[in-house]
């Protein structure tokens, strides 16, 4: 890519939304270019595809009938951007300028970029515990998505951690689906919504451990079992059994390289125009779950980064591009 040239499209990020903004944007001749990121020292488990690629079976997109691994779901988005000329950068952008057209963004390699649009779709990550045995069982028992890998459970007990409406609707959902749902909340109240608490806590099959912290995951090494639940106030600790545990203790949306220059909602999350994926700045676009703190779903995600083209190019031929 050379320097001199002035992108048309640059799109940051790459998970289902950048992919599917570069698919569209790459279609309608915008020759777009992706920065897909990766790794950061503050994030060494940043993968380019976004948080599908720390996903198994994915059941719920479709067009998949038979499922599809999450990875192998992000190399056909990025292999459909390609075929249409997508050049794509595995690497962060850690600069933007978005004080004057063109833009100028500049990566970790040193790339610098100007670029008529950008499309920003960075995605949010979800908060861990950080306990014993997290890591070793996520995707063998640990999930931050009841709606991807609730159908896994079916049957089984499973425990969610958190007392926002996230871990209401995680509840609800998996008690559809589960033979019980443990509710661990380290306060002896909750932060959900009222009528998100009272659908759980008049749910017969949901259980609430209240003044309660999961300690530890256990297994046997190929799934998980269970895991240690301390009570914060006596400071007992016991065994709880379960296959499943599920984190929902919120999202950061991804926007550290945004901070002061686009607006963002009291939760972080980038500010779109309703109906729109328009910024409070004219020409960048977002998309995906670092604008959407409610629906983040990879078919949501798509369905944002194709509005996000599709905005970028009305608003290049608007401005004479
Ligand atoms: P949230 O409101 O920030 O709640 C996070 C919960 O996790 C809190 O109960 C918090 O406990 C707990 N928590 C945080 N860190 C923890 C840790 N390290 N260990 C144990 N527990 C921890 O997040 P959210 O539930 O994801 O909701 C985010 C936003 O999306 C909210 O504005 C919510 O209303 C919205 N939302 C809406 C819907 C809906 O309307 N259908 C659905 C989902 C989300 P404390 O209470 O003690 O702080």
């Amino acid at each position: 890519m050379s320097q001199d040239k002035i992108q048309k499209v640059t799109i940051i990020g790459s998970g289902p939304a950048g992919y599917t903004a570069a698919i569209y944007a790459a279609r309608a001749n915008l020759e777009p270019v992706v920065f897909a990121g990766g790794p950061t020292l503050e994030h060494p488990q940043r993968v380019p595809g976004g948080q599908l690629m720390v996903t198994t079976d994915v059941e719920n997109y479709p067009g998949f009938p038979e499922a599809i691994t999450g990875p192998e779901l992000m190399e056909r988005f990025q292999k459909q951007a390609e075929r249409f000329g997508t050049v794509i950068h595995m690497e962060n952008i850690t600069k933007v300028d978005f004080s004057k057209r063109p833009f100028l963004l500049e990566s970790e390699s040193g790339l610098q970029v100007r670029s008529e649009t950008v499309i920003i779709s960075t995605g949010a990550t979800a908060k861990w515990l950080g306990v014993k045995g997290e890591d070793s069982y996520k995707n063998r028992g640990v999930s931050a998505c009841a709606t991807c890998d609730g159908a896994f459970f079916k049957k089984q007990d499973v425990l969610v951690v958190g007392g926002g409406d996230t871990a209401m609707e995680e509840a609800t959902y998996l008690a559809k689906i589960v033979n019980h749902v443990t509710l661990v909340h380290r306060r002896d109240s909750l932060r959900a919504s009222k009528v998100m608490q009272e659908r759980a806590l008049n749910n017969p099959k949901i259980s609430f451990m209240w003044d309660s912290a999961v300690e530890e995951v256990v297994g046997d090494g190929k799934g998980m079992t269970g895991a240690v639940v301390r009570n914060v106030k006596t400071g007992d600790s016991k065994l709880v059994n379960a296959h499943g545990l599920f984190v929902a203790i919120g999202h950061t949306p991804n926007t550290e390289l945004f901070q002061g220059i686009l607006e963002t909602h009291q939760s972080g999350y980038l500010k779109t125009i309703p109906g729109s994926t328009r910024t409070n700045v004219e020409g960048v676009f977002a998309c995906g779950d670092v604008q959407d703190s409610y629906y983040r779903q990879a078919i949501t995600a798509a369905g944002t980064g194709c509005m996000a083209a599709i905005d970028a190019e009305r608003w290049l031929i608007e401005h004479g591009e």
